[in-house]
C-alpha cells in the first residue's frame, strides 16, 4: 500500500505522464484513488464515464495485447485515460482475468497541455474543441466504447482553395515581385527553422528534467538507462542504478513547511552533483527520491562505491538558511551485466532493494538480490492462502480469561485470531495481521474475527468480550456501521464489547481514530488502549481521547523480574490511570509474584498464561460456566 501511494498516488501531482492513479480490486472498488497527488474525493466511477467498461477492456486485454488506452469526459475536462491489469509475469491458467486489480493512469487535457502538445509537434493553432469546426484540421478523440469526446482542431497549413481563389489575381502580379524575394526568404527561413529547433529542443528539455533541481526526471532517467545499457552491451560493463530516499525529510517539511523541504531539495541535488563522479547520471524522481545510474567496469578492480559515496555525501549536514538540518539516506541498489536487463525490471528491483534498506532504517544501502524476489513470492503465496481462508470464513478465533483481581473469577474474555493453514501450518497473528494489512484483508478479518466471537460470547453470561482492532480498520468510514451491524444481528448487548486499540493510529492519525472512537462509543461500545507502555502514549493521550480502559503491555510486567525501577514504574503507571478513573488490565502475567504485585498495585483485571492460555470457545464453556453451574447445582442439590 505505502509503496502503491508512494509511486503512483503521490507522484501524480508533478509527473509529466499522469495526474491521476487509481488501482481498483478485483470488484472494482478503488484500493487507491490519487489526483493531482492527494486522494480523489469522487468515486473514480463518477469522476470518469464509463469507467467501468474501461476496467472491463483492461482485464480481457491479454499480457501482451497493447494497453488500452482512451479518451474520456471526467469531471474536471477531457482527459487520457489508460488501463492495464496487474498480473504476474508468468500466468498461472487457474487466474481469472476478472480477479486481477486494475491500475488506472489519466492524464487531463489542459490548455497547458494542449500548448506543449502543439509546441512539441509544431501544431500552430492547435485547440482542444468540443465540436469539428468548418475548415479547420482535426483529429477526433474517442472514448473506450467509440463514443466521440472532444476533437483536437487546428488551421491547415496550405491555403484553403477559397483563399486561393480569392487572390488568384494579385498572385500572379506578386510572382514577379516573390522572385525578386526569393534570396531574402530563404535567408529568414533558416533562422524559422532555427528558432523552431531552439523551442523544440526547449520543450524536450522540460519533458526530460526536474524543474526544481535541474537534474533529470523520471522519464530522463529511464531514457539514461536505456542509453546506458545500450553503451554496456558494447564494452562489457555493468550499469548499476541507484534509488536514493532521504530518511527523515518528510519531518523537516513538517516542521519547517515545504519551501525549506525545496530548498533542501536541491542542496541535496547540488551535494550528489558534487561528490559523484562525472559520469555519474542523477536524476530526481519526485519528492525525496533521487536516483543514480553509473557505468561499472568489471575489469577494473577499482570500481567505485557509489552507494558508500551517496551514504557519506549525505549524512553531512545541510545549511539551509540559519537551520542545520541533518537527514542521511537509504539506497537500493541493482545491477544489469552487460545492460542485459531491461529499464522496466531494473527499476523494479532497484525499488525493492530500496524498500529493503529503509526497513532495516535510516542509513543503509543495500544490493538487490534474487532472494528478494523469492521473499516476495513467498509472501505472495501466503497472502493468496490467507485470502482463500478468508473467502472459506476459516480464520479461528481463540480466547484468552480475563480475571477479576478480587474475586479471582473469570470476568471477561479477549478474542485473538488463529489462523492453521491447509497444510496444518500455524501461523501466529503477529506474522498474518501485518500481512493482512499490508494486503487490504484486514477489514475482512477482523470483521470475521468479530462476527465470530460474538457468536461464542453470546451464549456465555454477562462477561465481558474484548476484540483487536487493527488502526487500519478505523481507516474505513464504514467500520462503525459495520461493528454497529455485527452487534445487532447477534443480538449482543454492546455495553459488552470493548475494541481493543494499539497506540499508532492516535499518533499517526488523531483525527480518524477520533472518529471512529467517538462513533463506537456513541453506541456504547467500550475502548481499551491496548499494550500500553509500549511505546509512546502517555496518561495525556488516554484522557484525550476518553478510553474507557487501558492495558498495561507484558513488558512493564516483565520488567518486575528483570529491572530494579520495574516495579516503581509498574505502580506509577496504574496509579496514574487509575487518578483519572481509568481502570487497569494487566496482561502477559506468568507467575503468581506478578499476580499479586498487580493486584497492590492497583489492577482490577488480570490476564496470562498463570490463569489460562488462550482456549477454545468450547473450552471456556466447559471450564468455566458448565463445570461452575455443575458445582453449583451440586451445592443447592447437597444443601
Ligand atoms: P494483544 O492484543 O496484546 O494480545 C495479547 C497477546 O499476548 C496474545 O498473543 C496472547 O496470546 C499473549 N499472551 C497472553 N498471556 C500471555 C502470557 O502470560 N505470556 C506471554 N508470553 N504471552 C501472553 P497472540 O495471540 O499471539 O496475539 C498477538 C497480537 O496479535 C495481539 O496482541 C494483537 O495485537 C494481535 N491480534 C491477535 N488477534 C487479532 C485480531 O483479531 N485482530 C487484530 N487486529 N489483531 C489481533
Ligand atoms: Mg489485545
Ligand atoms: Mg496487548
Amino acid at each position: 500500500m505505502d509503496w502503491t501511494v508512494e509511486n503512483w498516488g503521490s507522484t501524480s501531482a508533478d509527473y509529466p505522464l499522469y495526474d491521476a492513479a487509481i488501482v481498483v480490486d478485483s470488484r472494482n472498488v478503488p484500493v487507491i484513488a490519487y489526483r493531482n497527488g492527494t486522494p480523489m474525493d469522487v468515486a473514480p466511477a463518477q469522476f470518469f464515464n464509463n469507467f467501468d467498461a474501461l476496467l472491463k477492456a483492461a482485464r480481457r486485454a491479454g499480457p501482451s495485447d497493447p494497453v488500452p488506452v482512451h479518451f474520456v469526459h471526467s469531471l474536471a475536462g477531457t482527459a487520457l485515460i489508460g488501463a492495464a491489469a496487474i498480473q504476474p509475469f508468468d500466468l498461472d491458467p487457474s487466474m481469472k482475468p476478472e480477479d486481477f486489480y486494475v491500475l488506472v493512469f489519466a492524464k487531463h487535457i489542459t490548455p497547458q497541455v494542449v500548448a506543449e502538445i502543439s509546441e512539441s509537434f509544431n501544431i500552430a493553432g492547435l485547440s482542444l474543441d468540443a465540436y469539428p469546426i468548418p475548415g479547420r484540421l482535426e483529429a477526433m478523440l474517442t472514448d473506450v466504447v467509440g463514443n466521440k469526446v472532444a476533437v483536437f482542431t487546428w488551421p491547415p497549413e496550405a491555403p484553403g482553395t477559397k483563399s486561393y481563389a480569392m487572390v488568384e489575381g494579385d498572385l500572379r502580379t506578386a510572382g514577379t515581385v516573390l522572385v525578386l524575394f526569393l534570396c531574402g526568404i530563404g535567408a529568414a527561413g533558416a533562422v524559422t527553422v532555427r528558432i523552431l529547433k531552439a523551442s523544440e529542443s526547449r520543450s524536450r528539455y522540460r519533458s526530460l528534467h526536474d524543474a526544481l533541481t535541474g537534474l533529470l526526471n523520471r522519464a530522463g532517467l529511464i531514457e539514461s538507462i536505456a542509453g546506458a545499457s545500450a553503451d554496456a552491451n558494447l564494452d562489457e560493463a555493468a550499469v548499476k542504478l541507484h534509488f536514493i530516499d532521504l530518511d527523515g525529510f518528510k519531518s523537516v517539511n513538517d516542521a519547517w513547511g515545504h519551501n525549506v523541504g525545496d530548498e533542501l531539495i536541491v542542496a541535496v541535488a547540488h551535494r550528489l552533483t558534487d561528490a559523484l563522479p562525472e559520469n555519474a547520471i542523477i536524476s530526481r524522481l519526485g519528492g525525496d527520491e533521487f536516483a543514480v545510474v553509473t557505468l561499472e567496469n568489471p575489469l577494473l578492480l577499482s570500481s567505485s562505491d557509489v552507494g558508500h559515496q551517496i551514504q557519506v555525501a549525505l549524512t553531512r549536514v545541510f545549511e539551509i538558511g540559519a537551520r542545520t538540518i541533518e537527514i542521511g539516506a537509504s539506497v537500493g541498489v541493482a545491477i544489469s551485466p552487460d545492460g542485459k536487463i531491461e529499464t522496466g525490471e531494473l527499476i523494479r528491483r532497484a525499488d525493492i532493494a530500496l524498500y529493503r534498506a529503509k526497513d532495516l532504517g535510516r542509513g543503509v544501502t543495500v544490493e538487490f538480490e534474487d532472494s528478494f524476489d523469492d521473499d516476495t513470492n513467498r509472501q505472495a503465496d501466503l497472502e493468496a492462502q490467507l485470502r482463500t481462508t478468508l473467502t472459506n470464513g476459516g480464520i479461528d478465533v481463540s480466547f484468552q480469561p480475563l480475571i477479576d483481581a478480587r474475586s479471582g473469577a473469570i470476568c471477561g474474555v479477549e478474542a485473538l485470531a488463529r489462523w492453521v493453514t491447509d497444510n496444518g501450518d500455524r501461523i501466529g497473528p503477529d506474522v498474518f495481521i501485518p500481512l493482512a494489512e499490508r494486503s487490504g484483508l484486514i477489514d475482512l478479518l477482523g470483521l470475521q474475527v468479530l462476527k465470530k466471537s460474538l457468536l461464542s460470547a453470546a451464549s456465555w453470561p454477562d462477561i465481558g468480550l474484548a476484540v483487536n482492532v487493527s488502526p487500519l480498520q478505523l481507516k474505513n468510514p464504514r467500520f462503525v456501521k459495520q461493528v454497529t451491524d455485527a452487534l445487532q444481528s447477534a443480538g449482543f448487548d454492546p455495553g459488552r464489547l470493548s475494541i481493543e486499540l494499539t497506540e499508532g493510529v492516535l499518533i499517526s492519525n488523531p483525527d480518524q481514530a477520533r472518529r471512529a472512537i467517538d462513533g463506537l462509543k456513541a453506541a456504547g461500545i467500550k475502548i481499551a488502549l491496548d499494550d500500553f507502555g509500549s511505546g509512546y502514549a502517555s496518561i495525556g493521550t488516554l484522557r484525550q481521547f476518553g478510553f474507557d480502559r487501558m492495558k498495561v503491555d507484558r513488558s512493564l510486567i516483565v520488567a518486575l523480574d528483570h529491572d530494579q525501577n520495574g516495579g516503581a514504574v509498574l505502580h506509577a503507571t496504574i496509579a496514574l490511570a487509575n487518578a483519572l478513573n481509568i481502570p487497569v488490565t494487566a496482561e502477559g502475567i506468568e507467575t503468581e509474584a506478578q499476580a499479586t504485585a498487580l493486584r497492590l498495585s492497583g489492577c482490577d483485571a488480570l490476564q496470562g498464561y498463570l490463569f489460562s492460555r488462550p482456549i477454545s470457545a468450547e473450552q471456556v464453556t466447559e471450564l468455566y460456566f458448565v463445570s461452575s453451574r455443575r458445582d453449583h447445582g451440586e451445592e443447592q442439590s447437597a444443601a
